[in-house]
């Protein structure tokens, strides 16, 4: 039996909910998979309705993002761009000669975070959650963490 006062701080890490969910992914091209269902599914799976949920990529080839999804033309210019801005170079020394993959993943980054807010993903009109893929084919795996209450 409890002799202290119950801390408030303790009560409060007591009451949130902390659910980790894991999907896979069939990447057969370098291309932006749009992965916000299955986000959504999470967030609806967890019954957590104020909170976030943080979209992780566990790859070096890899990553997440959060961009438009209304003119697929959008992704296409973004592929495009991070091709120009890192092209393979003859100084690289990687031997798996992947490095302008490395440096894509990179500069996308390894994961997003989105609020969470009467059980609904706070994401834009015209955005979505995508999983980049640098370096396919490859069979990938992503996570959502879903935090709160
Ligand atoms: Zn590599």
């Amino acid at each position: 039996m409890r002799t202290t006062p119950i801390d408030e701080n303790e009560q409060f890490v007591s009451m949130q909910a902390m659910l980790l969910f894991e999907f896979s992914l069939s990447a057969q091209r370098q291309d932006f998979y749009d992965v916000t269902p299955q986000v959504r599914q999470a967030v609806v799976n967890s019954g957590i309705a104020s909170g976030i949920a943080v979209v992780y990529c566990p790859h070096t080839t890899a990553g997440i993002t959060i961009n438009e999804n209304a003119d697929p033309d959008v992704i296409h210019d973004l592929l495009i761009g991070l091709s120009k801005a890192f092209p393979d170079r003859s100084e690289f020394r990687h031997a798996e000669g992947n490095s302008t993959a490395h440096l894509k993943a990179s500069a996308v980054g390894a994961s997003v975070t989105v609020i969470i807010e009467n059980g609904k993903l706070l994401l834009g009109t015209w955005q979505s959650v995508f999983f980049c893929e640098f370096d396919p084919p490859r069979t990938r795996k992503f996570y959502v963490k879903v935090i709160g209450g």
